[in-house]
């Protein structure tokens, strides 16, 4: 079955972990906006250079370009065949708009984490430069620090410094809850408490949208 569901939460509230797990129990890809922005920043190309000097400060980057970065994302076979997991997008009401024009959407799960605990989160939060597995300080990897996954660099992202860490959650209040609200007026939006275990919430997750589902 392809699923083609959408997750939410603020920066830091776990949604990358959450839909590496979703994506190897549900088959589906795991399209994050920012991941592929990143990619696009260390490749050096043009498009790269741009996508940087929003992203430093922690602004958005405009709603037509995202869409352009996601339908050309949509239409590869990965996709096409087994739906996705979409993490960083839409991230305001005229991305949500736009995504609903080109596809449907099963669902959209919302990981609530309050924003006092992402803060704490996202300033001890290390990121694999190579392959993206999350680490923190309180869980760095085996041989600080070189990713177990890959053998890759660990290092802080250039975005979780305090000042773009905190334009970041503003944009996410101002933009992003306006576009949750679309899901949530569709009946195709389930909150999920994202606190915990990383295996706790996944559980949780998987319990949630296969309810969802099944109704
Ligand atoms: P993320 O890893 O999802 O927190 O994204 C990192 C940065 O990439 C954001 O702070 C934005 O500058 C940019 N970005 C990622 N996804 C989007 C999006 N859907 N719309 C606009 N900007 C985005």
């Amino acid at each position: 079955m392809a699923l083609k569901l959408v997750l939410f939460g603020r920066q830091g509230a776990g949604k990358g972990t959450q839909s590496a797990l979703l994506a190897k129990h549900y088959g589906a890809p795991h399209v994050s906006t920012g991941d592929m922005l990143r990619e696009a920043v260390a490749e050096g190309t043009e498009f790269g250079r741009q996508a940087k000097q929003y992203m430093d400060s922690g602004a958005l980057l405009p709603d037509e370009v995202m869409l352009g970065v996601i339908t050309e994302r949509f239409a590869q076979p990965d996709v096409q065949a087994n739906g996705f997991l979409l993490d960083g997008f839409p991230r305001t009401v005229g991305q949500a708009e736009g995504l609903l024009g080109i596809t449907d959407v099963d669902l959209a799960v919302n990981l609530e984490v309050p924003r006092d605990v992402v803060l704490e989160r996202l300033s001890s939060r290390r990121v694999c430069a190579n392959c993206g597995t999350i680490y923190s300080l309180a869980e760095p990897p085996t041989h600080p620090w070189t990713c177990d996954v890959c053998g890759g660099e660990v290092v802080q992202r250039a975005d979780d410094t305090a000042e773009a860490i905190s334009a970041r959650l503003e944009a996410y209040e101002r933009d992003t809850v306006p576009a949750i609200a679309i899901f949530g007026q569709r009946g195709k939006l389930e909150t999920i408490d994202g606190l915990g275990r990383p295996e706790d919430v996944s559980a949780r997750l998987v319990a949630a949208i296969d309810a969802h589902l099944a109704r």
